[in-house]
């Protein structure tokens, strides 16, 4: 399926294919959480499909369209990271290489999506540059990236770019209205959370993630008391992923900065009191030093870097907790 925020994609894409003008390679890029795999994941059995109608359906009936549900289809590849922080290697994007070259075609496309391509390594792009030098004819490379800074440029200028916008609140919140499990919660407060992006918003609730931003606020708030100890604190969170409990913090030191020049709106506004309360026992200064160390951080993160968490997260509590009790 694809979103309702997603139309203009859509038929962008879906008229390029009737006029028989698409491009070897497309890249897909976006803030993660808006649906950019689902898109191109419908986007390649509309393709393969025997009997698609002319929107762009398929008929979920066809030999193909079973072949592609069931992840058959040996016209379609789709390549992701072994596990969800790591790295696509040069080994995955060999196997693109001869996917792609194969001979004898079920359909008329030879399809692979790479998602997130911007977690290949240097050795895996290079790799990935040679096959979109010279693309066989039925090839259709589809690379989804949340971060287009991280790919080399020599790829990007290989593909043509769509865009996916970050959906506007109210399709978004309409779209979250009628999920399940969403009802007791807050919606205009996760979309928030989620940087506006619904997928990721829903992700938040339905797998237990505001129970975990819960934990390390409070965990913060204690250590602006001084009622523990960074060392303690920082085991507590060590199994967490440290990506998402990064942006959680920062989304926090940033609104404490917002209410220390007089902003009214927050993000956290479900932490308003203690918010209020930290604006004014810290200084905006020693705030700025820190979110400019937790953006190092995340960067170091997003690239791969192996950090280690107990340390990462002493350094990044003692360094709060000076912040908050140097008044
Ligand atoms: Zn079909």
């Amino acid at each position: 399926m694809y979103y309702p925020w997603q139309q203009t994609q859509w038929r962008q894409l879906w008229r390029a294919k009737k006029e028989q003008r698409l491009p070897h390679a497309l890249l897909f890029s976006g803030i993660a959480g808006t649906g950019k795999a689902e898109f191109a994941a419908h986007f390649a059995r509309a393709l393969l499909c025997q009997a698609v109608d002319e929107n762009g359906m398929y008929c979920n009936i066809c030999h193909m369209c079973r072949l592609t549900e069931s992840g058959a289809h040996a016209d379609f590849l789709w390549v992701q990271p072994e596990k969800e922080s790591s790295a696509i290697k040069i080994d995955q994007i060999r196997e693109v290489s001869e996917f792609i070259h194969q001979t004898g075609l079920q359909s008329h496309y030879r399809i692979v999506v790479i998602h997130p391509a911007n977690q290949m390594n240097a050795n895996a792009a290079n790799a990935l540059l040679k096959t979109l030098e010279e693309p066989p004819a039925s090839a259709l490379l589809i690379l989804i990236s949340h971060q287009l800074s991280q790919l080399p440029p020599t790829v990007v200028s290989r593909c043509q770019h769509i865009l996916f916008p970050q959906p506007n609140q109210k399709d978004a919140l309409q779209w979250l209205e009628k999920q399940d499990g969403l009802q007791s919660v807050n919606k205009e407060l996760v979309l928030n959370l989620a940087n506006g992006a619904p997928l990721a918003a829903k992700r938040l609730v339905s797998e237990g993630l505001l129970g975990i931003r819960e934990t390390l606020f409070q965990l913060l708030y204690s250590l602006s008391q001084k009622e523990s100890d960074p060392i303690q604190s920082a085991i507590s969170l060590h199994t967490e992923d440290t990506l998402m409990l990064m942006d959680f913090m920062l989304s926090w030191v940033m609104d404490l900065m917002r209410l220390q020049v007089g902003a009214e709106s927050i993000i956290n506004h479900d932490y308003h009191a203690q918010l209020s309360d930290l604006s004014k026992r810290t200084e905006l200064q020693r705030n700025v030093k820190l979110m400019e160390n937790l953006i190092a951080l995340r960067k170091q993160i997003s690239e791969g870097f192996n950090l280690n968490k107990q340390l990462t997260w002493e350094a990044v509590f003692i360094r709060w907790a000076e912040c908050a009790t140097c008044f």
